[in-house]
Formats: C-alpha cells, structure tokens, sequence
C-alpha cells in the first residue's frame, strides 16, 4: 500500500538535539539477526532468562523528573503572596523596636517569622504529600504488556518488561519499551509524545536502512501510541535507556495549571489581604490623626492586617482536594488531574456510553435468526441437524474474533471482548468440536465500520466470515443461505431480517448479522467485502449493571442529565435506557448517527434539550460534536470513552472519564478521571463528592472568616473607644496558625451531605464567597463570636477593678489576664462554631457529632492548646498571656450556648423558608 509519509520521511522527522552514545543499531538486522542480537527467539525469552535480565538491567520504568530540587520549592513558600506580607509586616516591627525598644516589638517581629516558617514548611510538605498521593494513586491504573515467555503470550506489568522480550501491540496499547517489529498488520503509531508530530505513520517489520532509530520504520518508542492495527516486536531498550526515558519528556501528572477554582480561591484570598492592608494603613492614618503614641498605633495596625489575613485557606484547599482524591479513589473513580475533583463536582450532563458503563458487559446468546428462521439459543444446543445445515454462521462466530489466548499468574485466560466470547462458546456448543481454521487475511472491527471480517483457510479453499452490525453487513449481501438453499435476497427477504433484527432489538438485545463468502483465489483485498451470502442474526442479552437504576434516579434528583451515546441500534439503546429508568416517557428522543450527519449544529443543540434523549448507531466522531454542542449551551459535559477513537471527546469534555478496565490506554492518557470498575454508578459516586468539596471549601472558609472578624473587632474598639487593646497580633496569629488549624481542615474533609444530591448542579460563575456567606460568616457569627470575647474581655478587666479610660502597661498583669481572656472566648467560641458550620441550613442536632475524626481531632487540639496558653508558663511567655479566673469560664458557657441558640434560630428561619419555597415550586 502506498502510504504518504514513505517518501517524507527522511527529511521529516525531527532530529532530537541531544548526545546518544552507542545507539543500537537493531533497525538494519534482519528478524532474525535481531533475535540473535538480543539473544532471543520467536517464542520470546524463557521465564527464567527473564527474571534475569530484570535483575540485570533493573525495571522498565523511568524515574519522574522533578521540576526543581526540593530546597527551591521550600524557598518558594516562603516569598509566597502572604508571607511577604508578612515579612513586611516583621521588617516593620523590628524596625521598631530598633526605633523605640521596650515596646514588645522585636517579640511581634520573631513571632511573625516562625508564622511564615511554619506556614511555608506546612504548605511544602502538603504540596509533597499531594504529588505522593496522586503517585500513588496513578499506580492502581498499572501500564500492561502482553509478552511472550516460553512461547505463551502473558499479562505482564510493563515493568516487568526486559530487553529481548517479544511483545503484542494492538489499537489503543501505549507502546511500553523501545521495540523492533518482527511482524506487523496495519499497524500505525502515533510518535507524537517522542518526536511531537501528531499524525499517525504506518510502521512494518522490514529491516531498514535509515541513518537513525527515529527515521526506522520498523522501530517503535516507548510512550507513543499504538492508533490501528498490531504488530509483534521484540524489545532492545528498556526503562531510562529508551529514547523516552532518555528525554525525559514525560508527561507530569501535576503539570496541570490553575485551576478555576484555585483561580477564584487565589483571588479571593488577594481581594482579603489587599482589603486588610487597606484597613491596616487608614486606622495608622485615623491612629496618627488622633494622636495616639505613634508604636502602639503601629502595633494596632500590623494587628490588623494579621487579623484579616486567612494564612491557612490555600494549604488547606490542597488538602482538602486531595482527601477528596483519596476518598473517590475508594469508590472507584481515580483522578488523573486534581482540579478534576472539584469540576466532577460541577458536571450538569453525562454522556455515557452503553455497553459495559451502563450494562455488566457480560453478553449470551438469546436468539437467533439462521436464515430467515427464528430460534431461542436453549432450542438449538444438542441440534446436529442446525449445527449441519448453519455451519458457516457457527464457523463465523468461532473464527471471527480478537480474542487471545493467555496466561495470567499461571492461569489460563481468554482475553477479548465479552461479546466475542459468547459468541464463540454458543457456537462450540452447538458445534461440539468445531474446528478454528487458520487467519491468512482480514479487515479489522473498529467501530466506525461497525464491521469485521476475517479470511480462513481450509482444505477446501479460503472463506471469508464477516459479522457486524446489520445495518452495515446486509448491503454487501447478495444471497441468503436458508433452509440448506442459497437463495437470492430480495427484498422481502431482506425487510423480513430488518423486522426480526428490530423486534430483537426492542427486547434489549444487541443483534449481529453475520455472513460468508468462499473466495474467488485471485482477489484484491479491498473487494473481500462484496457479494456476501448472509447466514442469521444472532441477539445477545447484556443485563443492566444492578447500581445503574438507583445511580439514574440519583441524577434525576440531583438536575443532572444522562444521555446515552451508544454504536449499538436504537430499539436496543432505548430498550436498555428504559430497563435503567433513563427513559420513562413513551416517545423518548432517538438521534442516529445518520440524522446527526443531516443536522447542522443549530439542529443538534435545539435536539439536545429534549429532556429523554438517545443517541444511537453514532461513529466515535461524532461524540466530540454532541460534547461541543452540549458545551455551547452552556453545559458542563462529563463524557465516557474506552478506545482511541474516543480520546479526542475525552479532551474536548469538561470531565472526560475513562473505563479502567475496558479502556485503551489511549483514551486513559486522554482522560481527566479513570473510573476503575467501568460503573456509571461510579461517575455518579465522583459527583456527590466533587459537590461535597464545594460544600466543604465554603464551610472552612465561614470558620475562618468568623475567627477574622473576633480578631479584628478589639482592633476597632482600640481604636475607637481607646481601651486597652484586647488580642496583640502574637495572639491573633495563635488562633489562625494554631488552634483552628486542624478543625479548617477538618471542615474541608466532611463527607457529603445527604442533601448534596437533591440540589441543582452548581452554576459555573457561582462565586465561593456569595453575599449568604459572607453576611453569615461577617456579621452575624463573627459578630456574635467577637461579642462574646469582648465581653469576657471586660468582664476580666472589671473583676481587676479596671475603670473606663484607664490605661494600662502592656506587661500589667491584669492586662495580660484581660487579653488572655479574650483569646480563651475566641478558641472556646470556635470549639461551638466548627459544629455550626459543618451546615449552613442543618441543625447541629441532626448531625452526628463525632463522625469527622478530624474535627474531633481538631477540638482536642483546640482544648490542648487553650490549655497550654492559658495555664502553663511557656504558653503565657510565649503569647503573653496569664492565668484567667475561673469566673471567666462560667461566662463562656451561657455566651457559647447562646451562639448555638441563635445560629440554630437563624438554621431554622432559612429552612422554613426553603420548605416554603420548595412547596410554591410545586404548584
Ligand atoms: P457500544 O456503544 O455499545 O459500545 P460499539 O461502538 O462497541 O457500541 O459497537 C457498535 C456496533 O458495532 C455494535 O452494535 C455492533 O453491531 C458492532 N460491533 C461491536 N463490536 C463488534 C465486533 N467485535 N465485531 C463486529 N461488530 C461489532
Ligand atoms: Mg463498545
């Protein structure tokens, strides 16, 4: 065949720009000198040279690349937007204790550098530990090879694999080593992720002359991608030896960007700090203005900005993200790409495919039509006279296939697909002892074709069996065997096989025509597919995944729409979609792959807001423009796929999701998430938790603005009511870094609410801060919270006697008890609010108070700390502090009790409200 790129290429493909010492020089040997080079043979190493080897020359695998050693990246931290605030903010105040000592300033300025240590070596090692998950996690989706040891081909991990192993490649494997081909069909590879060019190129087993590996037609690279067709090869490089490993050009899982939703975190925190800064420089003005001593205006207004500064948000984001990762790895869906867990969240349609995502993909024979007659399969079995007179149906279904024969941890397997299986054990059963001719040509299935034919040889001659879809076998039949007779098909013949394929197919089985030709012995290969005498159909029944029912309803409920995408014909597709509960109208929509080719893009998203909608007998292009159509309206699409046909819908999608098992590598590559199990009910799983995080990142974040506004209110009453200042910026900071660290993070991680899936999917410009949040978290917990330490604030300064207008030295023990007092109602306070925002809307008492071991955690941690600040010496030199009087803790129980109350009130009011709502909905 001649193929465009033969003569190209020698002045086309790139020359990599980089020094490679002994290149091997495999491409020019013939087969068989290759072998002998690499001290190998056709049926491939023995197990035990390959254990070896492996020990020899190590696993192939190539070691990830970091960006930069890790000593840059914990540098980095610490010039972060926040911590150069505060660098600032610590220069400040060593310069002023440098410009009037004795104030506490250089304290202040220590106390601001162990913030940024710590922060930063926080967010360093969460950052660390976020790419060791995601490692780990990309580990349960093990790249595999098929190999031939001891002439039985096995299922190996590609890193197992060893110089002079022989292995298969077919459509869709990701070529594991650098091999040479002994033997190849139509094979095509796709270089780009070596050499950068997106076309596919047709590659052979000759031996070449070439100059160079990357211009040899018969090599093949690690890494690329194998687009149709298969090949034999034998292997000459492994792990960091190939030319993939040599340019280390491999693809980084976290290489990913911002994220839209780290964007709006990022900015938002921006929009915090530069609006605390604000805050910080007026009140130093309004301070000066005023005449307060210019230090301890200074110190009020740093106090300010460390006060509304939320250190914690963007660390704990990436935690939260990535406990969401962990959790939705347990239920079967792996995120390739972390912003993915948040985007799963937002989806508004899935488009799935049908077999094998929303059936078990486990098939059996159910009915037959042999020649134009009707069978149940149970009738036919220990039939000789059927066996006799339909052999060639039944040779089809036993020779016309892609399945392998292998060896699997010392078990003998049949690899392939589940329909081919069934087909060949119906005609084993019916044809006891039937015999698997010899292949000597054939034209591949790929679901485009919908179609796949083989050539066998028998004594007698050469026979081609072809089966497929109906619709695209019958017109290249010219006869009909029926009843021991060749007939003619005319077309009552025909339209009576159309009616018996529909009537099968609207009980829910998918039908196959399967026809044969003896050849004629000189023939072209491309008229193999003519003049064919059709032999039956055969319906197969895939029963529905036993999740799928419950996981539609749960989409039903939760606005989102599932459309249904399948190659497979319509009567089948709605059939199935209605035993899943997909389908509940009479007259769903139906749209073919042909109506689709029709219908301009206008057409098709005025199609797509039919509410029950199928898309049926459509090619895998065809998928990208219902994705693209979808994503004009405004959807965020969630896309499935498993071949390579499928990757470029995968990309396009919002959310592409791959099948673990029955997925090619290509469409894994291609995808944001690998579903492990193929279930849609997985998807659906991944949903409810990509909402939950949402939810959670909202939640963390009321709780952390609540602590800001108690932390900036005894900067304003400073200011305005020249009292004492009650909460220094060391103490601020405590709160921030310290005690709420672990109950934030603990928010971030709450499972999902049992609500979360009976809400509309999220708009895609809803903002993290909405104005409900803020007025809840600003001014009516925060201020309630800041109340409350006010007021243990004075009630310890009034027990000391203290009168209005009374100034006090910042080292005056009553002064330090007041202040302690303060901070001792805030993390008090915040131990009752970690409770409150774990709902907006639910009640405390409808949740079970212990079942985030996290925020259990963190309370304790909150309960230690108060502790350890209030009553300990270290805690009080460290953060100024002294031991408060019992009486204070008499006060915080009613103040922290009436906080619950009021937020219970406030719960209560906005439920009533959603009930009223929800029931004007229903008229
Ligand atoms: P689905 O959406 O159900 O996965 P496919 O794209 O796999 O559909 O298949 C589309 C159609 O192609 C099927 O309905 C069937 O008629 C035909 N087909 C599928 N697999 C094969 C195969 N291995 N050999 C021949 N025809 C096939
Ligand atoms: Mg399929």
């Amino acid at each position: 065949m001649a193929d465009p790129d033969t003569k190209a290429v020698s002045e086309a493909e790139p020359r990599p720009q980089f020094a490679r010492p002994h290149r091997s020089l495999v491409h020019r040997l013939s087969a068989d000198d290759a072998f002998a080079s690499l001290r190998s043979g056709p049926r491939g190493l023995t197990q035990a040279e390959a254990a070896r080897r492996l020990r020899e020359f190590g696993p192939n695998s190539v070691q990830k690349i970091r960006r930069e050693p890790a000593v840059v990246r914990l540098a980095k931290e610490f010039v972060q937007f926040f911590s150069l605030i505060l660098w600032g903010a610590a220069a400040l105040a060593f310069f002023a204790e440098w410009s009037a000592p004795g104030q506490g300033m250089a304290r202040i300025g220590y106390a601001l550098v162990v913030v940024i240590l710590v922060s930063g070596t926080f967010s360093f090692w969460q950052e660390f530990r976020v790419e060791r998950t995601l490692a780990a996690l990309q580990k349960l989706i093990p790249p595999h090879a098929q190999a031939l040891r001891d002439g039985v081909m096995l299922q190996l991990a590609a890193e197992e694999l060893v110089v002079g192993d022989v292995i298969l490649l077919e459509q869709g494997d990701s070529v594991p080593a650098d091999c040479r081909l002994v033997d190849a069909s139509r094979l095509r590879i796709n270089n780009a992720t070596v050499t950068g060019e997106s076309l596919s190129k047709t590659r052979d087993a000759r031996s070449s002359d070439a100059e160079d590996l990357l211009q040899a037609r018969n090599i093949l690279f690690a890494g690329t991608f194998v687009d149709a067709g298969r090949g034999t090869a034998l292997v000459f490089a492994t792990g960091e030896t190939t030319e993939f490993g040599r340019i280390a050009h491999l693809t980084q899982i976290s290489g990913e960007g911002a994220s839209p939703l780290r964007r709006e975190l990022a900015h938002l925190s921006r929009l915090i700090a530069a609006l605390a800064i604000g805050i910080g420089v007026l009140f130093l003005a309004v301070g000066i203005a005023i005449d307060l001593p210019f230090w301890q205006d200074f110190i009020f207004s740093i106090g300010i900005i460390v006060a509304m500064v939320p250190e914690g948000l963007l660390p704990t984001l990436t935690l939260a993200l990535v406990l969401a990762a962990q959790r939705m790895a347990k239920r079967n869906v792996l995120i390739r790409h972390l912003p993915s867990v948040e985007a799963l969240g937002s989806t508004t349609v899935i488009c799935t495919d049908k077999t094998g995502t929303l059936t078990e993909n486990r098939m059996e024979v159910r009915e037959l039509l042999l020649g134009l007659r009707h069978w149940q399969a149970a009738s036919i079995v220990g039939r000789p006279d059927i066996a006799d007179s339909q052999r060639d149906l039944f040779l089809g279904a036993a020779c016309c296939h892609d399945l392998k024969e292998a060896e699997r941890s010392g078990r003998h397997v049949t690899l392939g697909d589940p329909m081919e299986i069934a087909l060949r054990n119906m005609a084993q059963a019916v044809v006891p002892g039937i015999p698997s001719p010899d292949r000597s040509d054939e034209i591949a299935f790929d679901s485009d074709r919908m179609r796949q034919s083989v050539v066998c040889e028998s004594g007698t001659g050469r026979t081609l069996y072809c089966k497929g879809a109906p619709e695209r076998v019958l017109p290249l039949c010219r006869q009909i065997f029926d009843s021991g007779k060749l007939q003619l098909l005319d077309e009552a013949r025909r339209e009576a096989i159309v009616r018996a394929q529909e009537s099968m197919a609207a009980r829910g089985l998918r039908v196959l025509a399967f026809a044969s030709r003896d050849l004629p012995v000189p023939i072209e290969h491309s008229a193999l597919e003519e003049s064919l005498v059709f032999q039956g159909l055969v319906g197969l029944e895939d029963p529905p995944r036993a999740e799928v029912p419950e996981a539609m309803r749960q989409c039903r409920q939760a606005g989102i729409k599932v459309i249904m995408v399948t190659g497979d014909h319509p009567n089948t597709a709605v059939a199935i979609a209605r035993q899943i509960g997909m389908v509940e109208s009479a007259e769903p929509v139906v749209v073919t792959g042909a109506r689709m080719r029709e219908s301009s893009d206008a057409e098709l998203q005025l199609l797509l807001d039919a509410t029950e909608i199928v898309f049926a007998r459509v090619a895998a292009d065809q998928k990208l423009r219902i994705v693209q159509a979808l994503q004009k309206k405004g959807h965020m699409v969630a896309v499935t796929g498993d071949g390579v046909n499928d990757a470029p819908a995968l990309k396009a999608a919002n959310i592409g999701v791959a099948m673990g098992i029955a997925g090619t590598d290509v469409a894994k590559q291609a995808a944001d998430v690998v579903l492990l199990d193929d279930n849609f009910a997985s998807i659906v799983n991944g949903v409810e938790e990509g909402r939950a995080i949402f939810q959670n990142i909202r939640k963390f974040l009321t709780y952390v603005l609540v602590h800001n506004v108690a932390e900036l209110v005894p900067y304003l009453a400073f200011a305005l009511f020249r009292i004492p200042l009650p909460l220094t910026p060391i103490q601020a900071l405590s709160v921030d870094m310290g005690t709420d660290s672990l109950t934030a993070l603990g928010l971030g991680a709450e499972r999902p609410d049992p609500q979360v899936m009976r809400l509309r999917p999220r708009r895609p410009n809803e903002r993290l801060l909405n104005l409900p949040l803020a007025l809840r978290a600003y001014l009516f917990l925060g201020v309630i919270e800041a109340a409350a330490s006010m007021a243990a604030y004075f009630f310890v300064l009034m027990l000391g006697g203290w009168k209005y207008g009374q100034t006090l030295a910042w080292n005056d023990p009553l002064y330090l008890r007041a202040t302690t007092a303060c901070l001792s109602a805030i993390i008090v306070m915040q131990i009752v609010n970690v409770f409150l925002c774990r709902s907006s809307v639910r009640s405390v008492f409808a949740m079970r108070p212990f079942d985030n071991p996290l925020i259990v955690w963190g309370v304790a941690l909150e309960l230690g700390l108060l502790l350890l600040i209030a009553y300990t010496p270290i805690g009080n030199s460290l953060l100024g502090t002294a031991v408060v009087p019992n009486a204070l803790w008499l006060l915080l129980a009613p103040l922290s009790f009436g906080m619950l109350l009021l937020e219970e009130l406030r719960k209560w009011l906005v439920r009533r409200r959603l009930d009223e709502s929800a029931r004007r909905n229903w008229r």
